[in-house]
């Protein structure tokens, strides 16, 4: 379907609106992935194998990125990417705590210390002067920065803040497969960047993520590490003239991405910039739409680089009558699905009793934002008429 819709063909009028139910999100399976998925259960060989290598060469490829190593979530690829760092243990690394729970999760596991950095309630990203402040209160050895929705952060800029490199720099690009800082596509800006190919992300297999790096030590790192921390994996061992030898040089974790789920990514990459450009196209027609409503601040443009557009995240002011939740239940008894990205972390019970109240205070922004944070549906499959209806209810349920 997707395939062979053009851009230029969305219709610009609604159709009546009636009940609808537009979802949250939508996965979209192309044929190629079908008949790709098909072809490695007739192969006999379903773990990580061919369909895991020539994943990793085309993603590799189409970044313009030396290395990238496939693992099975974003969540191991933080990890296992931080762990490769080979930092002291207990070091401390900055990340927001506007994020997903996993990647603050990753950075416990990888035996590091979380500080939790504010962030801009506009953006929902850190300023420079938000990273200063919370690597003047610890010692930062690393940092995690996360493009939020899409919307490209500064790397360069927040990695001075904290007196770091980009060499010391992880990069959350859950939200980021798509994003342009200035010209560079992410993938290629830090130490190692982390992507998902959760089944909502911009690249859906169902369940696997990826590490990219310029650095080859690093990138072997990882190919051990994510799979028990052996020398050579099972496709190696078994293939003719291998033989069942190997070694154990890390603590390794079992995180190998399958075959199955590399060849639906296989079969989705050359379908990725006709998306792109879709999610592109739907965004800046939620931006017309949605530009005159009172108490409804729209997500902004990066003043340099491209957004990837993962998600279209609008602000519910006092202005609109109805707070966020409000406005987050009169959609979905008007059939339309939203979410909410994220709750900040320093805001659950285990990160407050990890980091404890001194490190989860001084968030204001991080807690403003998200009191009034909502995610519209957008994905390449959403039909431009369930598009218009979201608009069409979101002015309807203004009071
Ligand atoms: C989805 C997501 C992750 C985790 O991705 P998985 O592949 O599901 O582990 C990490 N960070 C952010 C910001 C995300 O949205």
């Amino acid at each position: 379907m997707i395939g062979q819709v053009s851009v230029q063909s969305l219709p610009t009028q609604p159709r009546p609106v009636g009940t609808r139910s537009v979802p949250f999100a939508r996965t979209f399976v192309t044929d190629e992935a079908k008949a790709a998925v098909a072809e490695v259960l007739a192969s006999g060989w379903l773990t990580s194998g061919p369909q895991v290598q020539q994943f990793e060469a085309h993603f590799a490829a189409y970044l313009g990125v030396r290395c990238a190593v496939a693992v099975s979530s974003c969540t191991a690829a933080l990890e296992i990417a931080l762990r490769g760092l080979r930092l002291p243990e207990g070091a401390d690394v900055l990340t927001p705590s506007m994020t997903f729970c996993g990647a603050v999760n990753a950075i416990v596991h990888a035996g590091l210390h979380p500080v939790l950095v504010d962030i801009d309630a506009q953006t929902l990203v850190p300023r420079a002067d938000q990273v200063d402040a919370a690597a003047a209160r610890s010692r930062p050895a690393a940092m995690v920065v996360q493009h939020m929705a899409g919307y490209p952060a500064p790397v360069r800029e927040l990695a001075a803040a904290a007196g770091l490199s980009v060499d010391d720099v992880v990069e959350d690009a859950a939200h980021a497969l798509g994003t342009y800082l200035d010209d560079v596509p992410i993938g290629r800006v830090s130490r190692a960047t982390c992507f998902s190919f959760y089944a909502t992300k911009n690249l859906p297999m169902g369940e696997g993520g990826a590490v990219t790096t310029q650095d080859d030590d690093l990138a072997e790192y990882v190919r051990r590490v994510r799979l028990h921390g052996m020398s050579r994996d099972a496709w190696r061992r078994y293939a003719p003239g291998g033989g069942w030898a190997y070694s154990v040089d890390d603590a390794g974790v079992k995180a190998n991405l399958s075959d199955v789920h590399a060849a639906i990514g296989v079969g989705h990459l050359p379908h990725l910039p006709l998306w792109q450009e879709r999610r592109s196209v739907l965004a800046e027609r939620y931006d017309r739409l949605l530009a005159d409503i009172n108490g409804l601040t729209l997500p902004p443009r990066p003043l340099a680089g491209t957004h990837a557009w993962h998600l279209y995240i609008v602000r519910i002011t006092p202005e609109f009558g109805r707070d966020r939740n409000g406005v987050a239940a009169a959609l979905a008894e008007r059939g339309v699905g939203t979410s909410v990205h994220f709750t900040p972390v320093h805001r659950f019970p285990y990160f407050r009793s990890l980091l404890g109240e001194d490190a989860c205070s001084r968030l204001d922004e991080s807690d403003q934002a998200f009191s009034e944070v909502l995610s519209l549906p957008l994905y390449p499959g959403l039909d431009v008429d369930d598009l218009h209806y979201v608009a069409e209810q979101l002015r309807a349920i203004r009071s």
